[in-house]
């Protein structure tokens, strides 16, 4: 899943992204509204953290022209005030959730897994696909209970699989949420990862699960 940050200070906005660059995710940083929101039109988010005092253009502006515009993904305020007004303007200009700083990195983390959950019920620790399983707080994978030795990007690539298992996914979109804005588009890296997935994922009896659709991409489906 691949994450915007936007966000003027410095120090913080390399402590999140260093952070989340540990939990797999695809992370690029803004350093002002303007940026952000540019960058927020050019590339298809799953997720954006947005601080509210920013330069160029605020946080409550941007978040309101970005639905305004018809963004999507969740949108999670983060700022260093804590008045209720300010939670209430940015919940009214379309933010999903909001955080105080100072925070604790694992609260970060736990509201992005919760936000990025597609149904309420579902744990938001948890993937599954069949007889595969991901945990997302450990990064393992598992196959009928058999562990999978993966790497951050093969497993980050496993995930967003998983997350739209029964769905055609394309060349574009895997790069577009699963690596950053240093993607290469003229490399065939995807295809090599796809091959070492399925390489970890078929070895023993386990059965094919990531398709090919040609001309199209991929699809997995237990
Ligand atoms: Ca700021």
């Amino acid at each position: 899943m691949r994450i915007l940050i936007v966000e003027d200070e410095k120090k913080i906005s390399e402590f999140i992204k260093r952070g989340l660059k540990e939990e797999n995710y695809a992370v690029d940083a803004a350093l002002d509204g303007l940026e952000g929101l540019r960058m927020a039109e050019e590339n298809p988010y799953d997720l954006i953290i947005l601080d509210i005092m920013l330069p160029g253009m605020d946080g409550l502006t941007l978040c309101a022209r970005l639905r305004a515009g018809g963004f999507g993904a969740p949108i999670m305020m983060l700022t260093a005030k804590d008045l209720v007004e300010d939670k209430v303007k940015g919940l009214d200009a379309g933010a999903n959730d909001y955080l105080t700083k100072p925070f604790a990195f694992e609260e970060l983390l736990a509201r992005i897994r919760a936000l990025l959950r597609k149904t309420p019920a579902q744990p938001s620790t948890t993937l599954e696909a069949g007889d595969l399983n991901l945990d997302l707080l450990t990064h393992k994978a598992f196959r009928a209970g058999r562990e999978l030795i993966l790497s951050a990007k093969e497993f980050a690539l496993l995930e967003y699989l998983t997350r739209n298992q029964g769905a055609i996914v394309t060349r574009t979109m895997i790069s577009e949420h699963v690596w950053d804005i240093n993607f290469d588009t003229a490399t065939n890296v995807i295809d090599v990862y796809i091959n070492y997935l399925r390489r970890k994922l078929e070895s023993g009896r386990g059965k094919k699960i990531i398709h090919t659709v040609r001309g199209k991409g991929y699809i997995l489906k237990p």
